[in-house]
């Protein structure tokens, strides 16, 4: 059992965090603490990536299988240079188009970063975040900061500081609370290490706009990520865990507008006769239907799919730019989808 700590919220300015708040939290990394924070995309529970014994605290705190690397955060661009042992013109390119930004380039690792920050991989995923907190808090400690997000393993990455609390509370001793994230769904992680880069996750930086900057860049197959489909191993170990498994069961119903809606009709009329609660989420405003909830939908789709209801049927959305990313997560956290 891990000793119960008392979990500090200090709220913080996300454009202008105060520079006290900024060096508290810096000094915790610095003597070996973990912590979360907030970047544009999701909230991070970060300690110091070159410290084994910080790292591991990380995963033991999620509960994260070992062999599931953590994203390592800098703040500038000569900390990146000594994580890596090369730096292909293609990855360059990608740096400078979208850093800061929510893009995770997996590079050959150097020798300073401890195994178990990269799982055992001979590569290590970097990003450079924009977000003011998480990019004065990376500078403020003087050490890149391996960041998985603030949940527990499996549960749904946190866009606010509750939810992280929601998860941790008792087992970190700081939240910095910047508020609700930009994006609120998480980095595109890419591989460069191929002659072709191949998307590993999809994310907050869409595969048209990566190719509009190097080229044909490769999805990797499993991004759909049906349960059972089979994957290799090898380049994405994060794909192997069901992320985004909500307390509340989630059904997908893909489809044409006019097939999804009556399917989701008929669906509901049959949970709720089981007294279920039932809540749909929809991109339809003319969807008339007898739910508990009737959810239009916005970007921050996992933000909705929580703990509320025992049933959520959620209607498919094209799988375009951000959609695609959106549907990858929606596809993990459903136990069935239904294409009609
Ligand atoms: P998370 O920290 O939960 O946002 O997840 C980070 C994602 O990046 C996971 O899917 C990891 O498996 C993936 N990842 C991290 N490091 C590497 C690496 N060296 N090679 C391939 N994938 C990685
Ligand atoms: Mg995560």
């Amino acid at each position: 059992m891990m000793k119960r700590v008392k979990t500090e919220i200090i709220r913080v300015n996300a454009r202008k965090p105060s520079y006290a708040i900024i060096r508290k939290a810096a000094n915790l990394i610095r003597k070996g603490e973990v912590i979360a924070f907030p970047t544009e995309t999701v909230y991070g529970l970060g300690g110091n990536a070159l410290d084994p014994s910080s790292v591991s605290k990380i995963y033991k705190i999620k509960g994260r299988p070992s062999d599931n690397p953590l994203i390592v955060h800098i703040a500038d661009i000569k900390t990146f240079s000594t994580l890596v042992s090369e730096i292909p013109p293609d990855a360059s390119r990608i740096i400078s188009k979208f850093w800061p930004g929510p893009i995770t380039l997996v590079l050959k690792k150097s020798r300073i970063l401890p195994e178990i920050t990269t799982g055992g991989l001979n590569t290590v995923a970097v990003r450079m975040p924009k977000n003011n907190v998480a990019l004065e808090l990376i500078k403020e400690s003087r050490f890149p900061i391996a960041a998985p997000s603030a949940n527990i393993s499996g549960k749904p990455s946190p866009t606010n500081a509750t939810h992280v609390k929601d998860d941790l509370n008792g087992k970190i001793k700081l939240i910095l609370d910047g508020g609700s994230t930009e994006i609120g769904i998480e980095s595109t992680v890419i591989d460069m290490t191929q002659r072709t880069p191949v998307i590993l996750r999809p994310g907050g930086i869409s595969k048209e706009s990566i190719e509009d900057e190097i080229g044909k860049v490769h999805s990797h197959n499993s991004h759909l990520g049906l349960h059972g489909s089979t994957i290799n191993m090898n380049k994405s170990p994060g794909m192997k865990y069901r992320h985004y498994s909500p307390n509340a069961q989630v059904i997908l119903v893909e489809g044409t507008e006019f097939n999804a809606k009556n399917k989701i009709i008929d669906l509901t009329q049959k949970l709720k006769s089981e007294g279920k609660k039932v809540c749909i989420m929809t991109t339809s405003k003319s969807l008339k239907v007898n739910a508990d909830k009737l959810q239009y939908m916005g970007k921050t789709l996992e933000a909705i799919a929580r703990n509320l209801f025992d049933i959520i049927i959620v209607q498919g959305i094209q799988y375009n730019k951000a959609g695609f990313a959106i549907m990858n997560r929606l596809k993990k956290a459903a136990i069935t989808s239904i294409r009609v």
